[in-house]
């Protein structure tokens, strides 16, 4: 999933995870799990993720190498967040080929700079499991308390103005290329991200040829 912060990139790759049946991973909930449980690599990230910079590509390369080879990944994945730089688009391209795999495609979610500040400013995060809402499109059943956990939902830290200029100015200067990058390898699909949820979601979805298992009537199981 390709698109500036606040696109909607972790809520499409969630509920296309639960679609496809296929893990979600995402970079930047990786680093806050290390950084709520103070690992030496949480720590490190967190000089980057505070000031709206990037984490190094030797460290957020590594950890999603990691990451893919674990077993639950062998039937696919969703990338949410990273490649963000073509260094690690070229790195993951060379450890894909190395395992005989490709992706797919590349979504790229399109929405304008206005409605990214406005969505990320109304972002609130689950402390607990990380599942993401928003105070008017997707608020949480009740107030301040997340729906699927019942954890204490906050704003993330990076969620503040200057932080979130700054996430957009990277944004276009480290990331933005890889839509190019991707668009020669002929896997770039562009997705208009500024309708509902749902629309979105079954639009991606739909080109990209995802369709929920849905459980047979007893009786036509067998045959
Ligand atoms: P990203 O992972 O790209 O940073 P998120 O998935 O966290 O973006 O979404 C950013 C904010 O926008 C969240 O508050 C989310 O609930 C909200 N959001 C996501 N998609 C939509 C949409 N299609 N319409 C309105 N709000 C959305
Ligand atoms: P996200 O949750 O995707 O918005 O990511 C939050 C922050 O984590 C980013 O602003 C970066 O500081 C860091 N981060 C996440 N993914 C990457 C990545 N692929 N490369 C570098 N930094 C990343």
């Amino acid at each position: 999933m390709l698109g500036p912060p606040g696109a909607g990139k972790g809520t499409q790759a969630n509920l296309l995870s639960k679609k496809a049946g296929v893990p979600h991973i995402s970079t930047g909930d990786i680093f806050r799990d290390a950084m709520k449980n103070g690992t030496p690599m949480g720590r490190r990230a967190a000089e980057f993720i505070q000031r709206g910079e990037l984490v190094p590509d030797e460290v957020v390369i590594g950890i999603v190498e990691e990451r893919l080879k674990e077993e639950d990944c062998r039937g696919g994945f969703i990338l949410d967040g990273f490649p963000r730089t073509v260094a690690q688009a070229e790195s993951l391209d060379k450890f894909l080929e190395s395992k005989g795999i490709s992706l797919d495609a590349v979504v790229e979610v399109v929405v304008s700079r206005d409605e990214v500040v406005r969505r990320l400013s109304n972002r609130r995060t689950c402390e607990h499991c990380q599942a993401v809402y928003h105070l008017i499109h997707n608020p949480p059943k009740e107030d301040g308390i997340c729906d699927r956990c019942k954890g204490k939902l906050m704003q993330r830290q990076d969620d503040t103005i200057e932080v979130i200029l700054n996430r957009l100015k990277v944004y276009e200067r480290q990331t933005a290329p890889l839509a190019g990058y991707y668009e020669k390898k002929g896997r770039l699909l562009k997705i208009g991200g500024e309708k509902k949820i749902e629309e979105v979601v079954a639009e991606i979805a739909g080109k990209l040829g995802i369709h929920s298992p849905s459980p047979l009537p007893t009786g036509e199981r067998d045959g």
